[in-house]
């Protein structure tokens, strides 16, 4: 049962094109309560609406949790995650200014390698992307549409599920919309949430499962007294430092009618590429257990999430803080299905995570004075090079990867399971206890396939 339409528009499959579907029927368009550490302001948070999940409107960047992350994450078993879960190659051939980042890497000291795996080691090198043939590649493409022909299959898409039913702490149904008209369909066995790290929690919320007194605050009848719903909520806060660009090789105003044709007829030219191709992992300091900061190159003007169109060509270093210390919280705004839920990351409530994202910042800026990257260096941006802490404060936003809010350990069980309800397991991107050191695709996928594996048991 999906929301959102089938995954067949033209932007989805496109790799340049996925900041487009920002703030269309395609996107859930979420934004996030003010967040005090950043400058009050609210922010925006994509997810994906559609088959495929944020899975199709995604950066495609494919990166693998590492040894670090699982020892954290203390489930035995699931440090086994294979590598290759889901197609991923790097760009055939890098943009100039990719290359550029590279070499300004190597002369700070970074190793270079074929392509990034995993946080465990400093590296600067190219991205691993979920393209195929100059085509996004999905969990829709690769799992779902080859299993579409089984009898034991039925996709519903355009369907919005309001609420689990249950009898006593059982669940035996779901509530759902479709075209403005409320039903229920009966369950005799399982249901599955897999509504990722925002849907998940809201529809346990909505179900009666939760904190008892923010439950009952709402009108919502209680069904079982679960108080991590919702809480450990985790994302990357990144902190986008952009420039102008001096020479016209950047990805910005690369839509042109040439370049379509180009991508249209052999799949190739910049629309193939998802605009960051590269990146860096770094340590904020010596001795860490793996890289706690990611440098993420966009080859492009990235600014207010592609939003901005500052004119001319630009790139943006855009550092990640990729251990957050800081939790914040999914919440009921409403007993109304159709209401949003609150969002609160909480971002930068651990005083220490500005220290190490600043320090990210730095880092970034230092990279921006190696020659290879201070020939095509323009003016910044942002008018003025503020201070590192302010620059969090001021342009701090999410990389997109919120995970946790229904952690394995408080919610559900090491089998998915939630607790204290029968028949009724999650799988996404809510049940990591922590965020992992990786952009958190491939770590859903196997998330996923666990839950295969447990279903099967
Ligand atoms: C803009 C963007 C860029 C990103 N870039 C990367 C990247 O480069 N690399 C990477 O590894 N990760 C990236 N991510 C994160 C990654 O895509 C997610 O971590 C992953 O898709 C999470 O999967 P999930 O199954 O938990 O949730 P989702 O993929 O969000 O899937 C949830 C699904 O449930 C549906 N749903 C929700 N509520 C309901 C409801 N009430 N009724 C019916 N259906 C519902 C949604 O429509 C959606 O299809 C990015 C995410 C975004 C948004």
């Amino acid at each position: 049962m999906e929301a959102g339409p089938p995954d067949r528009a033209r932007l989805i499959r496109t790799p340049l094109a996925f900041p487009k579907m920002f703030q269309t029927p395609l996107d859930w368009n979420f934004w996030t309560e003010p967040q005090v550490g950043l400058a009050n302001r609210h922010l925006y948070w994509p997810r994906g609406k559609m088959l495929g999940g944020s899975g199709s409107i995604n950066g495609m960047v494919h990166m693998q949790a590492c040894a670090a992350d699982f020892a954290e994450w203390d489930a035995p078993g699931w440090e086994a995650m294979p590598a290759d879960l889901l197609h991923s190659e790097p760009v055939a051939e890098l943009n100039p200014l990719s290359a550029a980042f590279l070499d300004a890497c190597e002369a700070a000291g970074l190793p270079g390698a074929a392509a990034i795996t995993d946080a465990s080691q400093p590296v600067a090198a190219p991205f691993r992307l979920n393209i195929k043939n100059g085509k996004r590649w999905s969990a829709a493409d690769a799992y779902l549409r080859p299993a579409l022909q089984r009898g034991n299959l039925t996709v519903w898409t355009s369907v919005h599920v309001r609420r689990v039913l249950c009898e006593g702490t059982r669940a035996s149904g779901v509530e759902y919309s479709r075209a403005g008209v409320v039903q229920t369909v009966a369950v005799t066995r399982e249901i599955v949430l897999c509504a990722g790290a925002v849907g998940s929690p809201h529809l346990l919320l909505l179900s009666g499962i939760g904190p008892a007194a923010d439950l009952e605050a709402c009108g919502v009848a209680v069904v079982a007294d679960v108080a991590g719903v919702g809480r450990n909520l985790q994302d990357h806060l990144a902190a986008p430092v952009s420039y102008f660009c001096l020479e016209p090789v950047s990805f910005s105003g690369a839509a042109t009618f040439a370049n379509e044709w180009k991508y249209r007829l052999t799949g190739t030219g910049p629309l193939a590429s998802n605009g960051a191709e590269v990146g860096a992992m770094v340590q904020s300091k010596a001795g860490l257990a793996a890289c706690d900061l990611e440098i993420v190159f966009a080859a492009g003007h990235y600014v207010d999430h592609g939003f901005a169109a500052p004119g001319g060509h630009g790139f943006s270093l855009i550092p990640v803080l990729l251990t957050p210390k800081s939790r914040g919280r999914i919440r009921l705004a409403s007993a109304n299905p159709d209401d949003a839920p609150r969002i609160d990351p909480g971002y930068l409530s651990d005083a220490t995570d500005l220290e190490r994202l600043s320090e990210g910042v730095r880092f970034a800026r230092r990279l921006l004075e190696q020659a290879a990257l201070a020939k095509y260096r323009g003016a910044p941006v942002n008018g003025q090079v503020l201070d590192a802490e302010e620059h969090v404060r001021q342009w701090g936003q999410t990389l997109y990867h919120p995970t946790g809010s229904c952690g394995m350990g408080s919610v559900v069980d090491a089998g998915l399971r939630v607790l204290g309800v029968a028949g009724l397991r999650v799988a996404d991107a809510s049940v990591m206890p922590q965020v992992p050191r990786a952009h958190p695709n491939a770590a859903t996928l196997w998330i996923a396939e666990r839950a295969a594996q447990l279903l099967r048991a």
